[in-house]
């Protein structure tokens, strides 16, 4: 599934080809998980703007002219790659193939989705602040790397969770794009059992995993940059973090700091990999 990093890796490659280019049309291929909710034909003439991310969403915004444009949240498309989805760029599409299932084609090159279990999804909205668009970003939690995102909020929303570490982590409340493999990698590095309940974690190992959440985003990130030509599918970012990885698909294997063979659980129907001696609740 194509995690936060990668869903970032994915803006930058786009953002900047993209920018400014005017759309000449777009091809609908099978259903997504939501309907474009508007008509193909009303997004020809619309300018791309500068795309942004929340969470595993994209923002394209589009200025279009007939469309009483308001200058300070203009409608756009929220694009998600779901559980199979990736975006691809190329000055001149090939013909599409049967899991190519949205082409936005521009002036500057064609954006396509190809999404084989079609869990992605490229939504219109008229601004970022109105419905569609606010009511699904308006769930999620904090950016990870968002300054107002501090050790002492993080630990305040995590006195309020009584659920297992991992899967407040999962759920993007406390902070969004720690998915299973960036969760358990920072667990395994703030030294947390991932069962331990979340408000239970005291005040400096609650900061520790927040720098940990960081410190393995980042690591993912500038990995994508690095090998951002490797992934051409939704799994190549993950599958090259995953080689690297302490303790995710390491079951068995000794620990990297102690030797001791790392644990799999299941938690919630998703693995859990952990080093039992040097994770403590
Ligand atoms: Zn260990």
């Amino acid at each position: 599934m194509p995690e936060l990093p990668e869903v970032e890796v994915t803006r930058r490659s786009i953002d900047a080809p993209l920018r400014g280019a005017v759309v000449q049309g777009v091809r609908l291929g099978k259903p997504l998980r939501w309907p474009l909710g508007t008509e193909p034909a009303q997004l020809v003439g619309c300018r791309v703007g500068a795309i942004s991310r929340r969470g595993k969403y994209l923002w394209m915004p589009l200025r279009c002219q007939d469309m009483s444009p308001d200058e300070a949240d203009p409608p756009g498309l929220l694009l998600h790659l779901g559980m199979s989805g990736s975006l691809s760029l190329s000055a001149v599409p090939a013909p599409a193939g049967p899991h190519d299932h949205f082409d936005l084609v521009t002036d500057r090159g064609s954006l396509r989705l190809t999404d084989p279990r079609r869990f992605g999804a490229v939504v219109w909205s008229p601004g970022l602040q109105e419905a569609p668009a606010a009511r699904l970003l308006g769930k999620l939690g904090p950016e990870p790397f968002d300054p107002a995102l501090t050790p002492a909020s993080f630990h305040a929303a995590l006195q309020q969770r009584r659920a297992p570490i991992k899967a407040v982590l999962l759920s993007g409340d406390v902070v969004v794009g720690a998915g299973n493999i960036y969760a358990c990698e920072a667990l395994f590095e703030a030294g947390i059992d991932p069962r331990q309940r979340a408000d239970r974690i005291s005040r400096p190992r609650a900061e520790r995993l927040l720098g940990a959440v960081r410190a393995t985003l980042a690591r993912a990130l500038d990995l994508g940059g690095s090998t951002l030509r490797d992934f051409h599918d939704a799994h190549g970012m993950s599958g090259a973090y995953q080689s690297q990885a302490a303790v995710y698909g390491r079951e068995g294997q000794p620990c990297g700091h102690c030797g001791s063979p790392v644990r799999r659980i299941v938690q919630g129907q998703r693995s859990s990999f952990f080093c039992p001696a040097c994770q403590r609740r």
